[in-house]
């Protein structure tokens, strides 16, 4: 839930006119940046209670397809307080703790579909209650169904994916959690700093790492190749939901088999114009083919 409000008044009572509700949640931007590109894809994850149900709704308004797997509890919700102009107030709930039995439904509903998918993206932290390894037994199931996973996480379970045996196809750090992952400052304006980062042992046998780093582009490394992405400078609205939206494109690129060049240009592209627009995980695709020709991608 959004609320714009001139100020934010505390210990006292504020009224909210404009009240935006959405589908929201990281997996869910990704999902509505492939669908405003006409591209066919299906969203999962865990729901449950009246705000599950919500969420449902709001997704068949925008004519999402769905197919989530169900909980007895109340699926959370996050507030987002917009006010004194530019400040970013967010309340978000710890959402549901979930037991050993939803986690094995869902990994049941999952392998499910599987079978009708040829790429996966997983999107941000995990509930309570999964251990960190949970993307990791994820990855595993969808290699063993020949589908590739794009994984963008950070923390102990991007930690556990990338340890494990199955390794994620494609990440997408930005610069604050490659320094997490890295245990070190990584300074995304310096090459060739980032470059040797992308070559520590922790991303041995990950195919692709893009490096997101938001007005300055991309930096990305796809097997030995090492690429510098670089964008227009353009009129910012909103950045929030930038990285969900590049990695829809980066998704819609590869499932597409397009070169190197065009996968960086395309998740750029989608970043980009998610950044022109108010609303999270949102973008104008008829501005597409405008901003994918003012994307430059360079080998370095
Ligand atoms: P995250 O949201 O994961 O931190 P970034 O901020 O790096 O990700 O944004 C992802 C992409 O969105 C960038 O690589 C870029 O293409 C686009 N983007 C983000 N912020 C801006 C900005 N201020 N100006 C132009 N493009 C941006």
């Amino acid at each position: 839930m959004s609320y714009p409000l001139k100020h934010l008044a505390i210990d006292t009572v504020n009224r909210v006119k404009e009240v935006h509700k959405t589908a929201g949640g990281k997996g869910l931007n990704v999902s509505r940046v492939i669908s405003l590109m006409g591209r066919d894809l299906l969203a999962t994850g865990i729901l449950g209670g009246h705000f599950g149900a919500y969420i449902e709704a709001r997704l068949d308004d925008d004519q999402i397809k769905h197919d989530f797997s169900h909980i007895d509890q109340e699926s959370r919700n996050s507030i987002a307080i917009l006010h004194d102009g530019g400040n970013q107030t967010e309340i978000l709930e710890a959402g549901p703790t979930l037991t050993s039995t939803d986690a094995t439904n869902f990994l049941k509903h999952y392998q499910k579909l599987l079978t009708q998918v040829s790429l996966v993206t997983m999107s941000g932290s995990l509930p309570g209650g999964l251990e960190p390894d949970f993307y990791a037994k994820m990855i595993q199931l969808a290699h063993q169904a020949g589908v590739a996973v794009l994984l963008d996480t950070s923390g102990a379970s991007l930690k556990a994916a990338l340890e494990s045996d199955a390794k994620p196809n494609l990440i997408k750090p930005n610069e604050a959690e490659i320094s997490q992952l890295l245990g070190q400052q990584v300074d995304g304006h310096d090459l060739a700093s980032l470059k040797q980062a992308l070559q520590a042992p922790i991303f041995t046998g990950v195919d692709w790492i893009v490096v997101s780093l938001g007005a300055a582009g991309a930096v990305a490394k796809h097997g030995d190749h090492y690429y510098q992405a670089t964008i227009p400078k353009i009129k910012v609205v909103s950045p929030v939901g930038s990285g969900d939206s590049t990695l829809a494109g980066l998704a819609m690129a590869l499932e597409a088999k397009k070169p190197d060049q065009q996968v960086l240009q395309t998740g750029m592209t989608t970043g980009m114009l998610n950044t022109m627009e108010a609303p999270t995980g949102f973008i104008n695709p008829n501005l597409f083919d405008q901003y994918f020709a003012k994307v430059n991608v360079q080998a370095i």
